[in-house]
């Protein structure tokens, strides 16, 4: 039988949150940061005031930001 703990998931979330944020200013600074499953440089897709992410050539990194940097 497969249980779901929660609070590890909730912890990790929100390290992964600030991991996230933290890769996000070095892009904006110009600095490269690399996908973890593919290895292409992630970029910073700033299409409109709502639509600011984070993503990889490939699309398995898609980071959504709902804040301002
Ligand atoms: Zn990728």
């Amino acid at each position: 039988m497969t249980k779901l703990d929660f609070t590890t998931i909730n912890k990790s979330s929100a390290k992964s949150f600030n991991e996230q944020k933290n890769m996000i200013k070095k892009i904006g600074k110009g600095q490269t940061v690399l996908c973890v499953s593919c290895d292409q440089p992630l970029q910073l897709s700033v299409s409109s005031e709502q639509e600011t992410g984070v993503k990889c050539l490939k699309g398995c990194t898609n980071i959504g930001l709902e804040v301002e940097i």
